[in-house]
């Protein structure tokens, strides 16, 4: 096996087993997890506790439990994870952490009937102005007492500082990932891609730079050679399960590029320099660019896909639409239009975490690809 299969073997096996990356965390510190719901959320402020920051992100999961709770008509994401939630899946975890950004999730602190606590807080809808950092810095302060106070610990600007630094130097890494995979297609499938990439919710941030680092190194050594087959750029929530990119593998698609929520947009930005910790957190969201839930009135995100497209020399790009996700719904006729304008092909397809059939989007990316 060479060393490059090695580590994505490491990935995937976090990926697959989230549970035991966990368990090693705490036999290896002593200190537990804290879960980060969707989409964004302070999470330099928790790694300052020493705890492991673990992302949820639900799964695929027969709901039954969660549709007492949840109206037939929420996110399969959120459907997913008030499932697991109900089966105490959460229940090791010494908090969980709640932004707002949808209605969904405006009420999913009430809804949350487990174990560990709750901290929720509220993201600024307007960000053009300096009120909105005020704002923000206060929430992110809210987040770091209620921390302490379950915890029983005390976290310092110093160890959140710290924080941002490990994960500056993780988002900067991850934007190198991602062009090398653009230029390695066919090591990294868009299953391979979104492992390394999706690994990152699970493993402490500074380890999983060393080992991304490492596969970069490693993949570098290879020549480039041209890719025969399409490329695209997926924008959305996030494209899973990964069945649907097995389905992009078989059509020979590689992913050259993203502007998906779980995936590219959480590391396009670095959190800006300062003093004040949780002042360059609130500055970070108002940075927040060409997003469904940070609120641009000038709606930039068609524009900026167009323009990743051009770059990427990608054949099209593929919005891949959480079902029953209002922001990326009210996003997506304005995207339509700027793509049409630019002549960017495109296909939408409907993301749903507990989907166990593929091929109604197997012969709509068959036919897709043949038109290409
Ligand atoms: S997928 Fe959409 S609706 Fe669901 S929680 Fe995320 S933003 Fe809200």
């Amino acid at each position: 096996m060479s060393k490059v299969d090695t580590l994505l073997a490491e990935f995937e096996a976090v990926c697959k087993n989230p549970k035991k990356a966990m368990d090693d965390f705490k036999a290896k510190t002593g200190k537990g997890c804290i879960g980060v719901l969707p989409v964004y959320a302070p999470e330099e402020i928790v790694y300052a506790t020493g705890y492991l920051p673990v992302g949820i992100w639900g799964g695929k999961k027969p709901i039954s439990k969660a549709a007492t709770y949840l109206p037939a008509f929420a996110c399969s994401i959120m459907q997913s994870i008030l499932e697991m939630e109900i089966d105490g899946t959460y229940d090791d975890l010494a908090a969980v952490v709640i932004s707002s950004p949808c209605d969904t999730l405006k009420c999913f602190g009430q809804k949350w009937k487990g174990k560990s606590p709750v901290i929720q807080f509220v993201h600024s809808q307007n960000r053009d102005f300096e009120a909105s950092n005020t704002f923000m810095t206060e929430e992110y302060k809210f987040v770091k007492t209620k921390l302490e106070k379950i915890l029983g610990i005390t976290i310092t600007d110093e160890a959140i500082n710290k924080a941002i630094d490990v994960y500056n130097e993780n988002r900067a890494v991850m934007r190198m990932f991602c062009e090398v995979a653009a230029m390695y297609p066919q090591v990294f499938d868009p299953v391979k891609r979104h492992t390394v990439i999706k690994a990152r919710q699970f493993m402490d941030k500074a380890e999983h730079t060393k080992k991304v680092k490492e596969l970069i190194t490693e993949v570098m050594k290879e020549s480039v050679v041209p890719y025969k087959g399409k490329k695209i750029i997926l924008t959305g929530i996030m494209a899973e399960p990964n069945e649907l990119l097995d389905v992009f593998k078989e059509f020979d698609l590689a992913v050259v590029a993203d502007d998906l929520a779980q995936e590219s947009r959480q590391f396009r930005t670095d959190v800006p320099s300062g003093s004040d910790p949780l002042y360059r957190l609130a500055k970070q969201w108002q940075n927040v660019d060409g997003c469904s839930l940070a609120t641009d009135r000038d709606k930039p995100r068609g524009q900026m896909l167009v323009e990743m497209a051009h770059k990427y020399g990608a054949d099209a790009i593929i919005v891949c639409m959480m079902k029953f996700c209002d922001p990326e719904e009210f996003d997506y006729p304005i995207m339509l239009q700027q793509f049409e304008a630019a002549g960017i092909r495109n296909l939408k397809i409907e993301i749903d975490q507990q989907s166990d059939s593929m091929e109604q989007i197997r012969t709509r990316v068959q036919s897709f690809v043949e038109m290409m």
